[in-house]
């Protein structure tokens, strides 16, 4: 039977199923002051302490728009090769909630900021696949209602309440689970790049609302739920599998899926219903008189573009072209901003010291990176803008296994140390004394040694028990404390076994 994580197919005893998703992201917009308050925006600080007149909806206020917001919209629209509506409207969305002071959320509906766009996703097999943007629009955040405050009050923080969203909602083109954990990562990657959105989906500024649907293959969509607020790329594919298996049950029992909000458990792995869908128009949706519409020149919308980096796929086909890196490290490199950033400088260097070409050194420099340097970092928690290594100090340390200095295990062990300590390699390589040794003068006196010392296995090597060789090298390293260069052993006696 087929993984439904990767395939997106649910076996029923009746046959096959597809599973059909659309994702609805909230990204919270780096910025410093809310959508339409001066107040400010920094996670964790003491409830309420940043909450403005505006905010805590009092009689009279008048929302300001934010113009760096709106910005950053434009910005994340563009990243997303989408179409920028010069002319868009906030609206009013109109219900109750403790967290919700005003009585209503100001946001778009009709006449978003951000049309129609794509993201091209890239997957575990090798292919990709485009995946369709909707829409992308700006809305307020709600506070936040704490439960676990008091034994029978439920307190609010305001501090939330006012906070520029971007909600980005895709087409229903995803078909697995795998393909909304890639779609989602990428577009964190995205809004990370630009500098949109922090993407912290621990601390909430981004969550996905995931709508989950499932079909006969080749039939037309079926009657979807909507999983509120999931808050991690793992859970996010977790509830779908959940959340498909359950449809299909439901389904081949001969019963009807209701369209309704439901919550993902992570404890449970399971899904619960939350209540039962309200209809759009039951929010009573009108434009918001207290602002007028945003309307944009193209000066503006150039001024956007102008200020956005080079951007992932960009990078990953550059990285790709100029280095020869293959699509695998390529895109490891390019996931975040800071790593492509490192791993360039680091080749710049590595290039200037052995005074070769960046794509003859860039695959090792690539391997080095994402095998040595981001283990490293991965087990000690750091990131790679704190590494206690910098890009200059990797080079160097590369360079030293190119000239011969040092052996891929000693480099190892030299990289251990340079990461605990904060030292360089050739300082280290310098107080220890570490040189490999290639002299195969030296050398052949060693092995001369070891295999008069070895008559044994000496024999059992003659009489085609080739592994032997194996041990008289390690003999040898030992022999040399580690310092003999492994390829010069190896061919060394090669040559003596034969004669
Ligand atoms: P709402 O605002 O009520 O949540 P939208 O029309 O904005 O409704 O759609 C929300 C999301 O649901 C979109 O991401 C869309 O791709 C997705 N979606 C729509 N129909 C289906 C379906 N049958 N199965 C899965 N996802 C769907
Ligand atoms: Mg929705």
């Amino acid at each position: 039977m087929s993984d439904p994580r990767t395939s997106g197919l649910i076996e029923g005893a009746s046959g096959d199923w597809e599973i059909v998703i659309g994702l609805e992201i909230h990204a919270q917009v780096i910025s410093q002051a809310k959508l339409f308050s001066g107040a400010a925006t920094r996670f964790g600080a003491e409830p309420n302490s940043q909450v403005s007149l505006v905010d805590a909806a009092m009689p009279g206020m008048l929302p300001v728009i934010n113009r760096e917001c709106i910005r950053q919209a434009v910005r994340t629209g563009l990243a997303l090769g989408a179409q920028i509506n010069k002319y868009s409207v906030f609206d009013r969305k109109n219900y109750f909630y403790a967290d919700l002071p005003q009585g209503y959320q100001i946001s778009q509906y009709k006449q978003p900021i951000v049309g129609p766009g794509f993201v091209t996703i890239d997957l575990e097999d090798g292919t990709s696949k485009d995946i369709g943007i909707e829409r992308l629009h700006l809305e307020q955040d709600a506070g936040k209602s704490m439960h676990d405050q008091h034994p029978d009050l439920t307190f609010v923080d305001l501090n939330r309440s006012g906070i520029a969203l971007m909600e980005i909602v895709s087409k229903p083109d995803l078909s697995s689970p795998a393909e909304a954990g890639a779609y989602l990562k990428k577009i964190r990657t995205i809004v990370r790049y630009i500098g949109s959105c922090d993407g912290n989906m621990e601390q909430g500024s981004m969550r996905a609302d995931v709508n989950v649907s499932v079909r006969r293959p080749g039939e037309g969509l079926g009657t979807r739920c909507e999983i509120k607020n999931v808050n991690s790329v793992r859970f996010v594919m977790q509830a779908i599998v959940y959340e498909a298996s359950r449809q299909v049950d439901v389904l081949e029992a001969g019963g009807t899926i209701a369209l309704e909000t439901r919550l993902f458990d992570p404890q449970q792995g399971e899904t619960r219903p939350m209540r039962s869908k309200e209809e759009a128009h039951d929010y009573r949706y009108f434009p918001d008189p207290d602002l007028l519409p945003l309307e944009f020149d193209d000066e503006f919308i150039a001024a956007a573009r102008a200020s956005l980096p080079e951007l992932p796929d960009l990078k990953k086909a550059r990285f790709e072209a100029d280095f020869g890196l293959s699509p695998y490290n390529a895109e490891v490199l390019t996931a975040e901003r800071q790593s492509a950033d490192f791993y360039e400088e680091l080749l710049e260097e590595l290039a200037k010291l052995s005074g070769k070409p960046a794509k003859e050194v860039a695959t090792r420099a690539a391997n080095w990176v994402i095998g040595d340097l981001f283990g490293h970092l991965n087990k000690a928690a750091v990131a790679i803008a704190d590494s206690p290594v910098s890009a200059a100090r990797g080079a160097e340390l590369l360079q030293l296994v190119d000239d011969g200095t040092l052996s891929g295990r000693m480099a190892k062990d030299v990289f251990e140390e340079m990461f605990a300590s904060g030292r360089s390699a050739s300082e280290i390589v310098a107080e220890k004394g570490l040189r490999q040794v290639s002299d195969s003068g030296e050398l052949e006196t060693i092995i001369d040694r070891v295999l008069a010392d070895n008559p044994t296995q000496l024999e059992q090597y003659r009489a085609g028990k080739d592994k032997v060789l194996g041990f008289f090298v390690g003999q040898v390293m030992k022999a040399t404390a580690g310092k003999a260069n492994p390829k010069v052993v190896n061919e060394l006696l090669a040559k003596k076994l034969k004669g």
